[in-house]
């Protein structure tokens, strides 16, 4: 069961939540960056419909889904019908289109699991990643969006996790550790089972938005304006809501049996998902189901080792929270 509101009593709210809003506002990206990011893209739209009929760009990640702290990469997705050519191919030929307008560091990864072109504007100094034709992670970050719109809460929370798990260095899919991606799932999660609930499940609602991605049909119900109210009824505060949310993964997940599911709103098992063996390299030591692509384990990354890692680093930040001295500073101390 979760930590109630009694149980954290023992912090000093009064000057610990407003420490915790400031760092997120300082986190939060300025008019300028904005309209620089806009810019950039708007250049880079023009730029491959005009030497590449049939291609489009989609943004993805943290600059569409809300959870972009400031200096952040940029995703973006290039999206071509196009059977004949492999992705290697496409990003090979995106990054010729990049090289001849002068971008720099353009770096065509062709053998990466996901294959992408990365590469920096000069103008702007901003450095962008495109995949090609993954739409599922558009639509996802779409999600992340509509379930940011509900409760500022939940921004303000994912923020935090995320300058948390960077200064920490636990935001590492390579050496092991979980993807942003991972902990704002987990933040929805976590604000989901709050009692009052803060969150929907925007999946178990009646649809409002539907699309096919391959073989994966995603629908939820997106006119998130309408319930702006939904988790007016609990009063919690951020600097609650962040010493519940290290505690519970400190102390309360269960992680041998549990799985987290923001599509369901709630707890399955390993068992039900057939999470319960190594295959090749994919562990479950820690597991959260993606909300479309149901047979993902976002925490598949995860090792013995980086699971220790991770556990410590979970408890290193409830202990702080729990007993100071000055959280807002230690909790974010470079590791
Ligand atoms: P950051 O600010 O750290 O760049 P981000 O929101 O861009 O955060 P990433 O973890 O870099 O988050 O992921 C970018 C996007 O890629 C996510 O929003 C998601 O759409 C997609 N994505 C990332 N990892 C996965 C994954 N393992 N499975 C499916 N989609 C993923
Ligand atoms: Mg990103």
């Amino acid at each position: 069961s979760l930590l109630t509101k009694g149980d954290v009593q023992r912090l000093d709210l009064e000057t610990f939540n407003p420490q915790l809003i400031s760092i997120y506002k300082s986190l939060i990206p300025s008019q300028e960056e904005v309209q620089k990011q806009r810019k950039f893209l708007t250049h880079l739209d023009r730029l491959v419909t005009r030497d590449w009929g049939g291609a489009k760009l989609f943004l993805f990640g943290s600059c569409a889904n809300d959870f972009g702290v400031c200096n952040s990469d940029i995703d973006v997705c290039l999206s071509v019908d196009d059977e004949h050519s492999s992705k290697a191919e496409l990003v090979m030929r995106m990054a010729g289109i990049l090289r001849s307008d002068d971008m720099q560091n353009v770096q065509a990864l062709t053998h990466a699991r996901v294959p992408i072109v990365k590469f920096t504007d000069p103008d702007t100094g901003i450095n962008c990643d495109i995949c090609v034709n993954n739409m599922l992670a558009v639509v996802n970050s779409k999600l992340l969006h509509d379930y940011s719109q509900v409760d500022p809460r939940l921004r303000q929370l994912a923020f935090l996790v995320k300058h948390w798990a960077k200064q920490r260095q636990v935001n590492e899919t390579y050496r092991g550790t979980l993807s942003s991606y991972a902990y704002v799932l987990m933040c929805i999660h976590f604000l989901q089972q709050r009692r009052p609930a803060i969150l929907p499940c925007l999946q178990k609602m009646q649809p409002t938005y539907e699309v096919t991605v391959g073989k994966i049909k995603c629908a939820y119900f997106d006119k998130v304006n309408t319930l702006k109210n939904f988790g007016t009824g609990n009063k919690e505060s951020i600097a609650e809501l962040l010493t519940c949310f290290f505690e519970y993964w400190a102390s309360f997940h269960d992680y041998n049996h549990a799985v987290i599911s923001v599509r369901t709103g709630s707890f399955l098992s390993k068992d039900e998902k057939d999470w319960t063996r190594r295959i090749g390299n994919e562990r479950h030591l820690i597991c959260i189901e993606d909300p479309f692509e149901i047979t993902h384990d976002l925490g598949r990354v995860v090792d013995r080792h980086s699971i220790r890692v991770l556990r410590d680093e979970f408890k290193r930040a409830a202990r702080i929270l729990r007993q100071g001295p000055n959280p807002a500073v230690a909790l974010f101390e470079p590791f």
